[in-house]
């Protein structure tokens, strides 16, 4: 199998070449700092002790503490972990957040738990990983198949180590346990925020434009939900389970209502629903989705989505990256000859980790924001750095990739440069 940070690193070939980097620099970003791999020890409720593997990497913490999300999923491994803590590491410097990168997984499938053995496990990785986390060394979050709840329990959980309160240590908790207002649906609103920059730009207009979302959990879901309003015509979604489409458009809340209802909640945690038990609509498989004729294509559900076999078949103008590497670099090559604009993961899906800031900044400073602040401030940071990467791109005539690597990259070996020693053996 294919490395995924290898694929990862190749991105940093073409960024090199636009910038003066030392070497120190070029050293630094092919090593993740920590990598931490711990034994889970979980009581399931039959009685039996279950040992599960968990993550974390601490890829730089050169600008700050390291941040990022923690992952639930059978597929997690070490070399997905790192890759997106890499990824975590470039998305914090585009947005000028000063934090390093880092990432968490456990490899499961949370939906074969129960309510109360989630929670175990989520405290034993806790426990695990205790002794390298802090609201000043590494501050975790939600990502694929976690959520507010679960990150209450961790927080809950290292409150009970330190014996001290420290929520910082946690974002994306729920709201009533030192969350931040407006968190849950930052990823969306962020991605929503870039395209339309972009939009602006070409001078296009939502309700001319038909879009399909591949993913249809918290980030998928509430883009599609916030883009409707705003009159886009969602024609598609996709989830884990399979697909629809309808040429008229489709109600994303409707659909996530329907998802919920007729269904069991199972573990009250996560919908075992599916978009595809909605009658009324066409069905079609998760693929076919992907390849649909459709103005802008949004892949917010896994990584390597669209790669070398599928590209050439993408009919999308737009693709709004709001999972974390759905592209691979092959697959950017291809969409790129095919004159397909890829709206880059780092700045895409940063309204996330960007609320994660501020939720982080409330508390440690004891005191809260109401909604339309965070909203108002997650607008204006995202759509300054969406700006700034648009205009970098046109200056270099480089994609959008391109662009947003070269914007965090420069700010990372900035801090770099100025740590080091290397300029006293050159002789500066
Ligand atoms: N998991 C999200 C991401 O990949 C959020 C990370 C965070 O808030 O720290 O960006």
């Amino acid at each position: 199998m294919n490395s995924i940070f290898a694929d990862a690193q190749k991105r940093l070939v073409d960024v090199f070449k636009y910038t003066e980097l030392t070497d120190d620099v070029e050293e630094t970003f092919k090593h993740p700092k920590l990598s931490l791999c711990v034994s889970l020890p979980v009581r399931m409720d039959d009685g039996r002790l279950k040992i599960f593997t968990g993550y974390r990497v601490q890829f730089n913490d050169t600008r700050g503490p390291t941040k990022g999300g923690i992952r639930y999923h059978p597929d997690v491994s070490l070399d997905e972990i790192t890759s997106l803590s890499f990824w975590m590491t470039i998305k914090c410097a585009v947005m000028n957040l000063p934090f390093g990168g880092a990432k968490g997984g456990i490899c499961v499938n949370p939906k074969d738990l129960s309510r109360l053995e989630l929670e175990r496990l989520s405290r034993s990785y806790i426990r695990g990983i205790a002794d390298i986390i802090g609201p000043k060394r590494d501050i975790l979050a939600p990502d694929v198949y976690t959520n507010a709840t679960i990150m209450g329990w961790m927080a809950d959980e290292y409150t009970q180590i330190k014996r001290q309160q420290l929520p910082g240590v946690i974002t994306g908790k729920p709201v009533h346990l030192n969350g931040s207002l407006g968190r849950e649906y930052a990823t969306g609103r962020g991605a929503l925020h870039v395209l339309q920059q972009w939009l602006d730009r070409k001078k296009l207009q939502p309700q001319n434009l038909t879009v399909a979302v591949q993913g249809f959990g918290n980030a998928g879901y509430h883009f599609a939900r916030l883009a409707h309003r705003v009159g886009f015509n969602i024609v598609g979604i996709a989830d884990s389970k399979g697909a629809i489409y309808s040429k008229k458009g489709l109600e994303p809340q409707k659909v996530m209502q329907h998802k919920q209802e007729h269904h069991d909640l199972g573990t009250m945690l996560y919908c075992d629903g599916s978009v595809c038990d909605l009658q009324h609509y066409q069905k079609i498989s998760s693929q076919e989705l992907l390849e649909l004729d459709v103005d802008i294509l949004v892949v917010a559900a896994l990584e390597n989505q669209i790669d070398k076999d599928n590209a050439g078949n993408i009919m999308a103008q737009i693709v709004l990256e709001i999972a974390n590497g759905p592209v691979t670099s092959e697959a950017d090559a291809i969409l790129e000859k095919n004159g397909v604009v890829v709206l880059p993961d780092v700045l895409a899906n940063a309204g996330g980790v960007t609320v994660s800031y501020f939720e982080w900044v409330q508390n440690r400073a004891g005191y809260y924001w109401v909604e339309e602040k965070v909203n108002a401030r997650l607008e204006k940071c995202i759509t300054r750095e969406a700006r700034a990467i648009f205009d970098l791109a046109d200056e270099k005539r480089i994609s959008l990739r391109t662009a947003a690597y070269l914007q965090g990259v420069n700010r990372i070996a900035g801090a770099i440069t100025q740590q080091g020693t290397r300029e006293y053996f050159l002789n500066k």
